[in-house]
Parts: structure tokens; sequence; C-alpha cells
């Protein structure tokens, strides 16, 4: 699905939805949280940690998520990844800078009273990788879609700004390590704008993203 590019104001408004996405926009996770326990299953993320350095949540956030609002995973099922941008202009680099963002979106997430950060990985422009949300859930990054759909996003405005080459680079390896794990298919990389009503995310980054489908696993 593409969504008709030429209307400003039209492009105005969307450009920050996946960043200010009104909780409509959103399943209400913690609505379908089951009540009883749940069987939440174990993520090793060795074959990441093995490939590249990987930000721990632990490591950025002392806020835990809160289980009774996501919804268990089956590893097994994950089929497909979704691209994002953040929508806010982000310049610094610094850690610092980077973690001040990472702060705002799970908090932003935790206001839309998500059980945790939406997105599963998040890459910065020095090209970081910041693990958010575990594998163990299923993710808050496309309405209606998240299940069996790994979210990463990157950190930044890419309708305004230009990806970097160490982002792009990290967000390529990112990709082909998920896909080769969970045997992800050529044509199941998406951007947001391919499954909702965004421009996420963003023209300068969609191209790249479409071009993950082609790449080798
Ligand atoms: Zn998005």
């Amino acid at each position: 699905m593409t969504v008709e590019r030429s209307n400003l104001n039209r492009r105005g408004f969307l450009q920050w939805l996946c960043w200010a996405a009104p909780a409509a926009l959103y399943p209400v996770e913690w609505v379908h949280a089951a009540a009883a326990p749940q069987v939440v299953p174990q993520v090793d993320l060795r074959f990441i940690t093995r490939q590249m350095a990987l930000r721990r949540r632990h490591e950025w956030t002392d806020i835990a998520p809160n289980p009774a609002r996501l919804r268990a995973a089956n590893m097994n099922a994950y089929d497909r990844i979704t691209l994002h941008h953040t929508g806010e202009v982000m310049r610094g680099t610094t850690e610092g800078a980077v973690i001040n963002c990472l702060d705002g979106v799970l908090n932003h997430h935790l206001r839309l009273r998500f059980g945790d950060i939406g997105y599963h990985f998040l890459i910065d422009a020095g090209g970081r990788i910041w693990e958010g949300r575990s594998l163990a859930y299923w993710g808050a990054h496309v309405s209606g879609q998240n299940e069996r759909n790994i979210g990463i996003v990157l950190l930044g405005n890419y309708e305004q700004q230009r990806p970097t080459r160490p982002q792009l680079q990290a967000m390529q390896q990112l990709v082909q390590l998920v896909r080769r794990q969970y045997r992800i298919a050529a044509g199941q990389i998406y951007g947001h704008i391919d499954l909702g009503r965004t421009l996420c995310p963003g023209r300068n980054l969609y191209p790249q993203v479409q071009r993950l489908n082609q790449q080798a696993v």
C-alpha cells in the first residue's frame, strides 16, 4: 500500500504519527493481555550478540516492563519485520542524547498504557543497536498487525533527515541476523507505510528498507 505523497498538509500531519500516535491507532494491548499467567518464552539473543554489539534494555532504563499488559509471543511464529522511524528529528549521537530519546519513546508508550516500549530494537545514528521490548512479547508498533511482526525503529525523522551510513549498516546486519534466526522470507520486510496510514519510516529511509528484501540471508 502506498500513501499519496503530494499533499503537504497531509504529510505534515502524518510524518509524526509513528512517534506521537494516539492510543486509538494501536491495539490496546492491555485489553488482550491474559488474566491468567502466561507462558513467556525464553529468548536467547546470542544470535545477535555473537555478531554485533547490542545495548541491553537494563543498560538504558530502570523502568521494568509490565507483563500484565504484554502478550507472550510464539517465538516460532515470527514471520515478518517492520521498520519505523521515531519521527522526531535526532541530532545528537552521544550515548546520553540517545538514552534521553529512548526514555522519551518508552515514557510515551507507557502513557499510552502499553506494557513496555513498542519496538523490539532501536538503532541510533551512530549505528548502535538498543534492545527494546523483549522478543518474548509481541510488539506494539503497527495497528492490528503486531502478531508475528518484529518491530525495529531508527531514531530520527527520515522525511526530513537522511539515515547515516553506520545506522544503515547496523539496520542491514540486524535484519539479516533476525531473518536468519526466524527464517523470515524475502518480501516479508516492510516499512510501516506498507501496513498503515503513515509516512513512517520516511521517504529517505523507505527505499533502503525495500532493498532489504533483496538481501541474501
Ligand atoms: Zn512507524
